[in-house]
């Protein structure tokens, strides 16, 4: 008899939405989630405020748990680990481990959700020094010190005068093998530097970039206001490396608008790095035997009609797993997994 339940894994901003609609649909879900809380990389890298409306990311997240643990149908289940899965569409044995214990449950389908990681900028083609100078820190620590409303240089303690951000680091880099645009570090800094500027407003704040990639209402929502209201200056230019002087640090590159070198005095540097498939994500496109792309993302259809679905029957994948990708295209491509999976159980070639 084929199951109707539906696995997912990961229970970060995709799978917690998946397992809620798949849920709503009225398929019984199991939610696997490594860690011991639920909610991904904004709880688990204490993200302060989400774009472009600046919402709390913990009240958001919290709002999502919610959603999931208040429905019966639902078993999450947090500290978990999917050990291997066996068998097909309809019928997946899914052997789960948790604290040494083991325990298979069977599933109709799988969606995958174990999303990304952040770029390691201490990575030796980099010329950060990210590892080296304390005041070299990257937008995931930034938000963190911003959540904390304690946005001070950390060799110091005290609060910075000038703040720059680096554009694009472990992203669009073929010399690393990362091609691709990260999607969200462009809006994620303006956001970051809107946030600092009114957090120590005597701080002068610098964004140097190649291009801004700004979509949607992150142009209008983050971008302007961020030039108009919050005067933070935005630089093209490509910066090629950081030197401690005289107890601060110099940033030196390019300004490629005027074609000229540069030399500034920082405080801080903040480096917008970019998002790579997390352990997880690599860990399962193994276990559950899913192609990925040559960085490592889970490859699917990738066709505008469909952004979920995997090589093999009855799985899919969502959200940052399958490539980068903001809140917004996360939790859309985890509504049409939660859907998609759901229509298969229920299709005449699975009756349940
Ligand atoms: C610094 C920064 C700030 C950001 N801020 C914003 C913002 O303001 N607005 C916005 O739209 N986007 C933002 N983003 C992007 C946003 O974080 C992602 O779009 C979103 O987190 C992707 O959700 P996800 O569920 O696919 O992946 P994740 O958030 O990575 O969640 C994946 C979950 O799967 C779990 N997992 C992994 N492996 C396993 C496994 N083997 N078994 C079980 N569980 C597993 C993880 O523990 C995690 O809970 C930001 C990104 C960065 C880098
Ligand atoms: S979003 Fe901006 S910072 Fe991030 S990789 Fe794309 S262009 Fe670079």
């Amino acid at each position: 008899m084929p199951s109707d339940r539906v696995v997912v894994i990961g229970a970060g901003p995709a799978g917690l939405e998946a397992a809620r609609l798949a849920a709503e649909l009225g398929n019984p879900v199991t939610l696997i989630e490594k860690m011991g809380v639920a909610g991904g990389m904004p709880i688990h890298s204490d993200y302060a405020a989400l774009t472009h409306h600046f919402r709390s990311a913990s009240e958001a997240m919290g709002e999502m748990v919610a959603a999931v643990t208040s429905n019966d149908l639902v078993d999450m289940r947090v500290g978990t680990e999917v050990a291997s899965v066996e068998g097909e569409l309809g019928n997946f044995s899914v052997t789960l481990t948790s604290n040494g214990s083991e325990e298979s449950i069977t599933a109709g389908a799988i969606i995958l959700a174990t999303g990304f990681k952040h770029f390691d900028p201490g990575r030796e083609t980099q010329q950060y020094q990210y590892y080296e100078l304390p005041d070299v820190i990257t937008i995931a620590e930034a938000e963190k010190m911003l959540k904390d409303e304690n946005f001070v240089t950390p060799s110091t303690g005290k609060p910075p005068e000038r703040v720059a951000f680096i554009q694009c680091v472990g992203s669009r880099d073929r010399q690393i093998g990362n091609e691709y645009c990260s999607k969200v570090c462009c809006g994620i800094s303006s956001k970051q530097a809107i946030e600092i500027r009114e957090m120590v407003p005597e701080a002068r704040v610098f964004i140097f970039y190649i291009d801004m990639r700004m979509y949607g209402y992150w142009e209008n929502e983050i971008y302007w206001p961020a030039q108009e209201q919050h005067k933070v200056n935005y630089v093209k230019g490509i910066i090629t490396e950081i030197l401690p002087k005289n107890g601060r640090l110099v940033v030196r590159g390019e300004d490629t608008t005027m074609g000229r070198p540069m030399e500034v005095p920082m405080d801080m540097v903040i480096l917008a790095v970019g998002m790579e498939p997390s352990a997880g994500t690599t860990a399962m496109s193994s276990v559950l035997n899913l192609p990925t792309n040559k960085y490592g993302f889970i490859e699917t259809a990738h066709d505008i009609l469909d952004t979920v679905t995997t090589t093999v029957p009855g799985i899919f994948a969502t959200g940052a797993a399958v490539g980068p990708a903001d809140l917004d295209d996360s939790i859309s491509s985890a509504g049409a997994a939660a859907a998609k999976a759901v229509a298969l159980l229920r299709s005449a070639a699975v009756p349940v």
